[in-house]
């Protein structure tokens, strides 16, 4: 178990503080306007512990637009309704290809290399909106269910210029369509796409949200089995091989946590047996992670010793 000081949150304001003072790093995602339009400056982290403490230090309050990260809330609810069938229509690889990439999809028959991806998003999302009759509905009221609250949304605006500027998920979506991958109507899993990547939450309930994967599948404050160990294992693993773009292999070998990130700024490390680590600023490197917010996790993981491996 890592050591747990004796009090996180001093160590969470200092790194906030270090945080803020990096050379001015970055630049805030710009593909739809509502994205480029938030203070660059917002920086925050939250640690959510198995024993229910909440720890925080800048905006934890604060609510973005989660992105990429959503697609760990439509896997769980996928492996929940599906099954082992999921593993049918995507697979499990590190794809070593940028995030919305359409040429492995065309080698591969159709088949995402993994959930994390766009293309591996969107053949999950086809199979909430083909296996529940209000998908967006059900999705949100998972994730209220996880963090606790029933004060989250989709972003209609962010919603509404995603699907603007989706002509690229949209050419993904039609490619797996070709192959036989995606069964409902494209512009319904599409429509279902975006307004799971437009959801905003904060880093509080980020943290919250996420502990049953820290915990072997059940949410310690409700005791709820949200799912099975053997998926909170699998969803792990996953994650520490493809949550973070690009710079998967880099993020395990510096920090090792399963972890993913969202074009918004966010990150959402998993450390299991402890707890749940959220940060977000809006500034990405040029793999599309948050600068400020993979400073403040790289610094906590090392100095807590956190790492999984
Ligand atoms: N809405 C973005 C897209 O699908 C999400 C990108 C991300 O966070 O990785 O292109």
């Amino acid at each position: 178990t890592p050591k747990q000081p004796s009090n996180l949150s001093l160590l969470l304001q200092s790194l906030l503080q270090e945080a803020r003072q990096l050379p001015e790093q970055g630049k805030v995602a710009d593909y739809i306007p509502a994205l480029a339009a938030v203070a660059p400056e917002q920086t925050a982290i939250a640690v959510a512990t198995l024993d229910g403490e909440l720890h925080t230090a800048g905006d934890a309050s604060q609510c973005f637009s989660i992105q990429s990260v959503s697609k760990i809330y439509g896997l769980v609810l996928a492996m929940n309704r599906l099954g082992d069938d999921v593993w049918q229509r995507v697979h499990m690889e590190p794809s070593g290809q940028p995030f919305n990439s359409i040429v492995q999809l065309e080698w591969e028959h159709g088949i995402p290399r993994n959930p994390f991806i766009n293309a591996g998003a969107i053949v999950v999302a086809d199979m909430l909106v083909s296996h529940y009759s209000a998908s967006k509905a059900a999705l949100l009221n998972f994730i209220r269910k996880l963090a606790g609250t029933e004060q989250i949304w989709a972003d209609n605006i962010v919603y509404q210029s995603e699907k603007e500027h989706g002509n690229r998920n949209a050419a993904l979506a039609y490619l797996m369509k070709s192959f036989g991958n995606i069964e409902a109507e494209v512009p319904q899993v599409l429509d279902h796409y975006f307004y799971q990547c437009s959801v905003e939450m904060s880093c509080e309930q980020l943290a919250r949200s996420l502990v049953f994967l820290a915990n072997r599948g059940q949410d310690p404050w409700t005791e709820q089995m949200i799912c099975s160990r053997r998926d909170a294992h699998r969803v792990n693993a996953i994650l520490s091989t493809s949550g973070m773009y690009d710079q998967s292999g880099e993020f395990a070998f510096t920090v090792g946590l399963p972890a993913k990130s969202g074009v918004g700024g966010g990150i959402a490390a998993i450390v299991p047996n402890y707890g749940v680590i959220a940060a977000w600023s809006p500034r990405l490197n040029s793999f599309g992670n948050s600068c400020r917010a993979m400073f403040m996790v790289t610094r906590l993981a090392e100095q807590l010793g956190l790492s999984v491996y």
